[in-house]
């Protein structure tokens, strides 16, 4: 029996090549995007990695690839429901706000998750079946400034990290108003021109005909060229709304161009909408997106409150981030040249780790040569090296890595000179 993991799956593991295989740079995306997240005042949620279909289907709308493409994972539990693995994180992190009536205190809330989304989809580069979405939620308002806030946050998250080539499409899809207004106008002009859509598009047509901007196919887009303008059929609100998102965008310098024919491919958004594209990307080229939803929190039983959130994606991130190397972090690696010193050398790792200071030792029995070879691949700045003429003498040499200098350090007192020799 052999075994493969799931088709469109990935494991990170040490020697992975492809960025997202590699274990140090999941830490550093990680670690940098929680930094920044701190210094805006987002907090952590964390929900289910599975909920009820019903939550994702109902937020997703029937026009969404979630839905139309099937891409859910879905299945019954042992009491019939019908569950499904999370395909995005908006739908917990609104239904936890509600659910613990986070409503009830200071709005807004800004929270932010980290965590693995499923999609069944057909796997490119870029595009997995369980991928991970650095994400935020800025709950219980509908102040133009906070959208300015997720989008600046989404970019900061990304040039953190190096992502090249970066430009944040910026759209306003409109209230209701607007949408009653546009609506109807598109949809004629599509039924129109219907002879030359690709079929997804026909059929998105008549359940929700702004998402045939997002179709890929060429004869659609050239008709879509020609398609009348959301921006001509704003409201007053969205229109002041998005003026004063577009003049926070421009104070705090965040590069964004307004691009009227960016939808996006979940239902339940209003008003503004964004993608964060890299240059750096093939076809896969969001490396994270979002946008605002006025109606969700009301529509899955909460107040009547706004919010507005982003999911970005760490694989594509990672892709579009320029090639890094991280510094190994072992400070040192223990050389035993005598089975008695083995034990000895055990003690003074613990004593090390214990000191916060990175250390390994040989565990598989390897002759001298074989361990300084490990040392040296093990990346450790130091070697300290404990043979018979040492444990007599109650010391250890310690070796520099990168110059080869040697020097004898006293250990019959512990750990605190052997520290002192490797500056820790
Ligand atoms: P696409 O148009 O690429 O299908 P989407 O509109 O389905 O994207 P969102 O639902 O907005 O994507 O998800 C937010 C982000 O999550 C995307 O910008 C992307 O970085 C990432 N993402 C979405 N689906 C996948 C996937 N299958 N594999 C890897 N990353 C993904
Ligand atoms: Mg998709």
């Amino acid at each position: 029996m052999s075994y493969k993991g799931p088709r469109g799956t990935y494991d990170v593991f040490p020697g992975g090549r492809e960025p997202h295989e590699r274990a140090d740079l999941w830490a550093y995306v990680e670690g940098r995007a929680r930094e920044i997240l701190g210094l805006h005042n987002y907090r952590e949620v964390r929900t289910p990695v599975f909920e009820e279909v019903e939550l994702f289907a109902r937020t997703a709308g029937e026009a969404s690839d979630i839905v139309v493409q099937k891409e859910m994972f879905t299945f019954r539990d042992k009491g019939e429901r019908e569950m499904a693995l999370r395909p995005e994180g908006t739908p917990g992190a609104v239904r936890a706000y509600i659910e613990h009536n986070l409503f009830k205190l200071a709005q807004p809330i800004k929270l932010f998750y980290v965590g693995p989304m499923f999609r069944q989809e057909r796997q490119q580069r870029g595009r997995y079946r369980q991928h991970t979405q650095i994400g935020v939620e800025a709950l219980g308002t509908s102040d133009p400034l906070v959208d300015v806030e997720v989008i600046s946050l989404l970019y900061a998250i990304h040039q953190s990290i190096g992502v090249r080539d970066e430009v944040v499409h910026l759209n306003n899809i409109g209230d209701m108003p607007t949408r009653r207004a546009y609506v109807p106008e598109l949809r004629a002009f599509l039924r129109k021109n219907a002879a030359h859509l690709d079929p997804d598009s026909v059929a998105r047509m008549d359940t929700n005909p702004l998402r045939t901007f997002d179709s890929k196919h060429e004869a659609t887009q050239a008709v879509l060229a020609e398609a009348p303008k959301i921006g001509a059929f704003l409201s007053p609100e969205a229109a002041d709304h998005l003026a004063v998102v577009r003049s926070g965008l421009d104070a705090l310098g965040v590069p964004y161009e307004l691009d009227e024919q960016l939808v996006r491919g979940l239902d339940y958004y209003t008003m503004t909408v964004f993608e964060a594209k890299s240059g750096a990307l093939g076809a896969q080229d969001t490396v994270g997106a979002g946008g605002r939803y006025n109606a969700l929190i009301s529509d899955l039983g909460g107040p009547d409150l706004g919010g507005i959130g982003f999911g970005s994606g760490v694989e594509r991130m990672l892709l579009a981030a320029a090639a890094r190397e991280t510094e190994s972090a072992l400070n040192l690696f223990f050389v035993t040249l005598a089975p008695e010193a083995r034990v000895p050398a055990m003690r003074l790792a613990g004593a090390l780790r214990a000191e916060g200071v990175s250390c390994d030792l040989d565990f598989g029995g390897r002759g001298a040569k074989g361990q300084f070879k490990q040392a040296d691949r093990s990346g450790a700045r130091y070697a300290a090296i404990l043979g018979e003429d040492e444990l007599s003498r109650a010391t250890i040499k310690v070796r520099d890595m990168a110059s080869g200098e040697e020097r004898e350090v006293d250990v019959s007192g512990g750990s605190v000179e052997l520290l002192r020799a490797i500056g820790a």
